[in-house]
């Protein structure tokens, strides 16, 4: 049964965000897809958490959308909620975008390293080594202040923390183990989702980087 009266303006503004978000990851996937693998390092474990993230990001909120099966955890939102959420969702897109951009072939959907891997430190890889999962951090939040229902609102959140805190420290002992010292080095002047403080500070002040 199609519940069309849960498509109120908030509601459509997080399926458009939804639609931009899967069209960038689905170019970007064709884009990557002819380079062969020569690392894999994703296991039972890390498809299992890839799956709990299609559940929080997609299922959920379909369900919610579109049936009458979430209505029990419906709830209100202050009204500035929503408008923090389309902004956070704006920003999120863009910065999934660039992500995707930047890492162009060298990107994997989990722990894998591809033919003639290149380590990417340009663009929003420049100060950060974790952009598109700061994107997707923002794009959770977003959708659990865009929808007014706490299954479907921040379950995103939630799947995505298992997965993230799963993930990240393995992602950087793999890319360390590939590239090494230039790894090493990035890693010294960059953060992982925020870029360095003090780095900013340096810059600022028109001094070189490291110091
Ligand atoms: N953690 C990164 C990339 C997520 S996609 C981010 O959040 O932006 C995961 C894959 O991207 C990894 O398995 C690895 O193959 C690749 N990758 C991660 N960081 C990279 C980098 N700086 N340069 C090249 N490839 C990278």
């Amino acid at each position: 049964m199609l519940r069309a009266i849960h498509i109120q303006p908030w509601n459509a503004v997080f399926l458009l965000g939804f639609i931009a978000y899967c069209t960038i990851r689905h170019v970007y996937e064709r884009r990557a897809r002819g380079t062969p693998k020569v690392v894999r390092r994703a296991g039972a474990q890390d498809h299992f958490l890839i799956a709990i993230v299609l559940v929080g990001s997609l299922v959920l909120p379909i369900l919610y959308l579109f049936t009458p099966l979430l209505a029990f955890a419906d709830y209100r939102l202050p009204a500035p909620a929503p408008w923090c959420g389309a902004v956070l969702m704006a920003s999120a897109l863009w910065l999934f975008w660039r992500a995707h951009a930047d890492l162009d072939p060298n990107w994997s959907v989990t722990l894998e390293l591809r033919e003639d891997h290149q380590l990417v430190t340009r663009g929003v890889y420049r100060l950060v080594r974790h952009p598109m999962y700061a994107a997707i951090w923002l794009f959770s939040v977003a959708q659990g202040l865009l929808l007014e229902n706490w299954l479907a609102g921040w379950s995103a959140v939630v799947a995505f923390a298992g997965m993230y805190f799963a993930r990240v420290s393995r992602e950087e002992n793999m890319m360390c183990e590939y590239f090494g010292q230039e790894y090493r080095e990035y890693v010294q002047r960059t953060g992982r989702l925020l870029p360095p403080i003090r780095r900013i500070g340096s810059q600022a002040w028109g001094r070189g980087p490291g110091r």
